[in-house]
């Protein structure tokens, strides 16, 4: 798989890594280690692989950062996005204005949502999906008279993006430190991580029993008129794929619609077949008021999020802009007519080519497949559902005594990926496994053949 580079694409390369170190900010990345490490240049892609500007091929089995569902080189989808570009490259929705591809995005949008949702706002990316839900959120409850009830809670642990709402929303050290960040008003609780917080012997149902009770008490003490939301991942993603405990959800809400608290369904990796469902809602039985919606609603290919409210959250909104004679937020290109025109295309395969059962035929190898590194001597937990999961490193499974942090153990085992050719991604001691969607059973095994190898440079690494 990984080729000897000639000279020739080396230099090239050596010359492009100088000038990527000397002119770009990389997002999420140890910009004072930056200088010293060799950028990793991705230059094409097709199906679940890529290979990057020295020939080398990997694996994705991350599909880039949890988006890219239907592989790498689609042709449907480029066909539309050009089609598109040739037609109307670019128009607004503001101001009563619309395009047919926003407007048959939003329609079906609706038929598919996984509880009865009345309109779909559009925006550029899941952190600006979220930020809107945090807006309608206050807008809401400003417009019913009920003023007070603006705090939003959010989880330890959870992602939902980088602008600052979204960033106050996540539960991750690295997007709040030394960005002043929360913002007020918007609060964490625990996150269901059973195999990390549970109590000794404490069973799934027990451990979620005592989470909800604790969101009880925390809202309680808030003040119940004092809270508007709570915004969940149904599966958390970049804080480990952490599946939710069984009854998890089904007592949060319990909580939830006794206090009047609306449900933010995050659905920006859970959505779209990825847990095995057409959303992660349906799979753990969430029944949200709002539903953001990014990455494979356009398989990564272009930019594009939704943000889909139910007919009670609708109604309010609207009444009120109505008093002002607008509502006062979209963006340029919401509804961009090239982005909508690709995720109405992206939408159209995953009915037409059957990716739901696909998903649904696959699961069980990729679960089983997973679950066979539960014996191994640096295994703590394997998780996931669907298309998605993780396998949790420890030092000690038996006592589930993490490595020291200092070791880097996840990373390291994901470096060691790298050079077998596949691309998982390290969150803590975390790896996580997101593959396109159209990954094949004999893709599957090519891609637990070469974390064998890893694994196997990983423990002798140890020794
Ligand atoms: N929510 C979730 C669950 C995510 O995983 C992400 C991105 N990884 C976001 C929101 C933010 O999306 P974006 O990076 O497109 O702003």
């Amino acid at each position: 798989n990984a080729s000897i580079p000639n000279a020739a694409l080396q230099s090239a390369h050596a010359e492009r890594a100088a000038n990527d170190i000397a002119a770009h900010l990389h997002p999420f990345t140890n910009l004072a280690a930056h200088p010293q490490v060799d950028p990793l240049v991705i230059e094409r892609g097709d199906g679940i692989y890529v290979q990057d500007d020295q020939g080398r091929r990997y694996l994705e089995a991350m599909s880039g950062l949890w988006c890219v569902s239907l592989g790498f080189s689609n042709a449907r989808l480029a066909k539309a996005g050009s089609e598109a570009l040739h037609t109307l490259p670019c128009y607004h929705t503001f101001n009563h204005r619309s395009n047919a591809a926003a407007i048959a995005l939003a329609e079906k949008l609706i038929a598919m949502a996984p509880v009865p949702m009345s309109k779909v706002f559009f925006a550029n990316s899941g952190s600006e999906a979220n930020d809107t839900a945090v807006k309608l959120v206050w807008y809401y409850h400003n417009a019913i008279g009920k003023p007070a009830k603006k705090k939003i809670i959010a989880r330890r642990n959870a992602y939902h993006g980088v602008t600052v709402a979204a960033a106050s929303l996540s539960g991750l050290v690295p997007n709040h430190r030394d960005f002043d960040l929360p913002i007020d008003r918007i609060l964490h609780v625990d996150c269901p991580h059973h195999y990390r917080y549970a109590e000794p012997g404490e069973t799934e149902e027990a451990f979620a029993t005592r989470l909800a009770d604790a969101l009880e008490q925390r809202i309680l003490a808030e003040g119940p008129d004092t809270v508007g939301a709570f915004i969940a991942e149904p599966v958390m993603g970049a804080g480990g794929v952490l599946v939710p405990p069984a009854t998890y959800f089904e007592k949060v809400q319990a909580v939830l619609r006794k206090y009047e608290v609306l449900l933010i369904a995050d659905e920006v990796i859970c959505g779209f077949c990825r847990t095995g469902e057409m959303f992660g809602s349906t799979t753990f039985g969430l029944r949200p008021d709002i539903l953001t919606a990014a990455k494979a609603l356009s398989s990564g290919y272009v930019p594009i999020s939704a943000v889909m409210v139910s007919e009670q959250v609708h109604a309010a909104v609207a009444a009120n802009s109505g008093k002002i004679g607008t509502f006062g937020h979209g963006f340029t290109y919401s509804g961009h007519p090239v982005t909508a025109a690709v995720a109405l295309e992206t939408l159209r395969i995953y009915e037409e080519e059957k990716v739901l059962a696909h998903v649904q035929s696959l699961a069980p190898q990729f679960q089983a497949g997973l679950r066979r590194y539960a014996g191994h001597p640096h295994v703590g937990e394997v998780r996931g559902a669907g298309l998605i999961g993780a396998i949790e490193l420890a030092a000690d499974p038996a006592t589930r005594t993490p490595f020291d942090p200092a070791m880097k153990a996840g990373a390291r085992l994901a470096e060691l990926a790298l050079q077998e050719g596949l691309i998982v991604r390290a969150m803590g001691d975390a790896v996580a496994f997101c593959p396109p969607l159209i990954i094949t059973p004999a893709q599957i095994d090519e891609m637990f053949e070469r974390f064998d190898r890893a694994m196997a440079r990983f423990e002798a690494s140890l020794a």
